[in-house]
């Protein structure tokens, strides 16, 4: 697959889990998407490849790793990597195609 081919494939991803998310009444805001600094090295965000989401339950901001492991289980089910599982943990990013 080409990136631009991984790209697209990836924003329909993210369409899914967004649907998925609210339909088991959770609510989302985007953080960063394509990033050109601010990130890791290698970062997917530097590729269009990775997505930074903001979880909220019932009003409330959520900045555990573990509120978001519902939508990680999700995002790994569709094919998607988790940031949850990285050595250094970071729940709120989804990215694909590592
Ligand atoms: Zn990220």
């Amino acid at each position: 697959m080409t990136l631009g081919q991984k790209q697209r494939k990836f924003t329909l991803m993210v369409a899914e889990l967004i649907m998925w998310a609210y339909n088991n009444d959770y609510e989302i805001t985007f953080g960063d998407a394509m990033a050109t600094s601010g990130h890791s090295e290698n970062s997917f965000h530097y590729k269009r490849l990775a997505i930074d989401l903001n979880l909220f339950i019932d009003q409330e901001y959520q900045t555990s790793t573990e509120s978001h492991r519902p939508l990680g289980e999700y995002w790994k089910s569709i094919g998607g990597t988790w940031g949850g599982d990285f050595r250094r943990k970071d729940g709120n990013h989804y990215s694909y195609g590592e």
